[in-house]
């Protein structure tokens, strides 16, 4: 398990490099994890060309010699603020130092700066979070693990779903279910959204009944123990509905099939928008569909890549993205369909396989 840690570092000190700098401070705790392993927070790295150092407080002195033997600690006493850790290990040279620009903040670099008079620093911008776009098995298999849990919870839902359950005890038993089948938690809170609520792409659960309207929104996701995490949407139908709702539940899923098929290493992220877009807009939706098509998923809910209609950059194998048309109607509803696709070496893999024809959608409670 070590050797994936210190194959992550290898490829970063190359980026801090072609960056200009000689030395990187990662600042970003969840950074930090995915370069180390470390589970915990409140520690920084500096990632020197020689070696690395992390920086911590002495809570986590024996958890971060299980979790990553192979890197070497400084352990500032209590009372001693984590400046003078930096100052200690950067020591007092005039060197070129990286900082993650994206998580930095103001404050914290007026502190550096002082702290290392000597000190240029460099803005770095997403060093990690490029490295950390491209998934190796480990994480695969993380995430592979995160979308089952999320399924099988979800199986749970949907069979003993009751029309007088409210949008918040339907989320609660996502957790309960996500828990009780071995997860961390969810990976964000979910969306339950029933009828004309599902119009608002990022609902939060209420106390409204969800028989109420005939049809109900979910996007959830679970968390499993290393901290990788999957995201799904799926629209249930429950009762009496408008039939607009099943003619964008029948668009949605051919332009969210459509775009899945397009999805292979070497094409640009915005050709995969356009083809779902272009599905929608075509069948006359085009403008209630207000957001891109999906994100990377990993350690964090969204990272890289984003698919949406201004990014151009390729996609590449190991990435892992969702893929989550939306056509949302105020007033009426709205309906998302959303999987978790991994990019293979000769096209993709959907890792998601909970069912999404329409005559599966149907849950009458
Ligand atoms: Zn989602
Ligand atoms: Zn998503």
């Amino acid at each position: 398990m070590a050797d994936q840690y210190a194959a992550r570092r290898g490829r970063l000190r190359r980026l801090v490099k072609s960056a200009g700098a000689q030395s990187l401070l990662v600042t970003d705790f969840t950074n930090v994890s995915y370069l180390t392993g470390f589970s915990g927070d409140d520690s920084y790295l500096l990632v020197r060309p020689d070696g690395e150092w992390l920086l911590s407080d002495p809570r986590y002195t024996q958890q971060l010699r299980d979790e990553c033997p192979e890197v070497a600690l400084e352990i500032r006493d209590p009372g001693v603020s984590m400046m003078k850790s930096i100052e200690k290990v950067v020591g007092r040279r005039a060197i070129r130092l990286g900082i993650e620009a994206g998580s930095m903040s103001v404050a914290l670099h007026e502190t550096v700066a002082s702290a290392l008079p000597r000190a240029e620093l460099v803005a770095c911008h997403g060093l990690v979070e490029q490295l950390r776009e491209i998934k190796d098995r480990h994480e695969i298999k993380a995430l592979r693990e995160a979308v089952r849990l999320a399924e099988r919870a979800f199986e749970v839902i949907r069979s003993s779903l009751r029309g007088e359950q409210t949008e918040l005890t339907v989320a609660h038993e996502i957790e309960n279910q996500i828990r009780s089948f071995g997860g961390s938690g969810v990976s964000f809170p979910p969306i339950v959204a029933a009828g004309a609520r599902a119009a608002l792409p990022h609902a939060s659960a209420t106390s409204e009944t969800i028989g109420r309207a005939g049809f109900v929104l979910i996007d959830w996701g679970a968390t499993e123990p290393g901290g990788y995490k999957s995201d799904l949407t799926r629209v249930l139908v429950t009762g009496k509905i408008s039939p607009k709702i099943e003619r964008i539940y029948r668009v949605v899923l051919k332009a969210q099939q459509r775009a899945i098929a397009a999805i292979r290493p070497g094409v640009p992220a915005s050709d995969v928008d356009a083809v779902a877009r272009t599905t929608i807009s075509k069948a006359g939706f085009g403008k209630y569909f207000g957001h891109g098509l999906g994100h990377g998923i990993g350690l964090d809910i969204h990272e890289g890549p984003r698919l949406g209609s201004s990014n151009k950059a390729v996609l590449r194998t190991g990435m892992v993205i969702t893929v989550e048309p939306g056509i949302y109607l105020p007033g009426v509803g709205g309906v998302r369909i959303e999987d978790d696709v991994l990019l293979t070496r000769d096209g993709h893999e959907v890792l998601t396989s909970t069912a999404k024809e329409w005559d599966e959608a149907i849950t009458l409670v």
